[in-house]
C-alpha cells in the first residue's frame, strides 16, 4: 500500500528543510553518550526512514562522522549555519537514514516511540513510556576501547 504522508522538518535556524515519505521504519529513544553529547540533552530520538524517502529541500549540510566502540561508523549531518544536527547515517543501519525526532514542524511528535536503548547510561529522572527497553541493543558486542567520558554504564 502506498503511503503519501509527508513530514517536513528541519534545523534551528531555517536554513535547512528536509521532508520525509510515509511512516518511518523505525522509531526509538537512545540513552547513549554518543546521542547525549550530539544533541546536549538527556537523550536522542531517532525517526529512521528508508533513505530515498528522505528528502533535503534547502540548505547546507556539513558531516561530521565517528566510530563508535561496537566498530560502527555514524555520519551526524548538521546545519552549517546553526548547528542543529537533522540528520543522520548508521553503520548498523546502511540503507535508512535517521532523522532527529526533534526536529519536525508542529506537530512535531506526530510518530510513536517504538523503544528505547541503551537505557543503562538513561537519566534518573527519564521515564519514557515505551513498549521496549534495552540496557544497551539486541546482539550488543563492543569491538573497540572507548574513552571514560563515553562509556555509559
Ligand atoms: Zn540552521
Ligand atoms: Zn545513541
Amino acid at each position: 500500500m502506498q503511503d503519501n504522508t509527508v513530514h517536513q522538518g528541519g534545523c534551528l535556524c531555517g536554513a535547512v528543510r528536509f521532508e520525509a515519505h510515509g511512516m518511518p521504519k523505525r522509531v526509538g529513544a537512545c540513552h547513549c553518550r554518543y546521542c547525549q553529547l550530539r544533541s546536549g540533552s538527556a537523550f536522542g530520538v531517532s525517526v529512521y526512514f528508508p533513505e530515498d524517502d528522505v528528502r533535503v529541500l534547502q540548505g547546507e549540510l556539513k558531516s561530521y562522522q565517528y566510530q563508535t566502540e561496537t566498530g560502527n561508523t555514524t555520519v551526524n549531518q548538521f546545519c552549517t549555519e546553526c548547528g542543529s544536527t537533522v540528520l543522520w547515517k548508521v553503520g548498523a543501519l546502511p540503507d535508512y537514514t535517521g532523522t532527529a525526532g526533534g526536529s519536525y514542524d508542529p506537530p512535531t511528535f506526530w510518530y510513536e516511540l517504538q523503544r528505547e536503548v541503551f537505557q543503562r547510561s538513561s537519566a534518573d529522572f527519564v521515564h519514557l513510556a515505551v513498549p521496549e527497553s534495552h540496557p544497551t541493543i539486541p546482539y550488543y558486542d563492543p569491538q573497540l576501547p572507548e574513552a571514560e567520558r563515553l562509556k555509559g554504564g
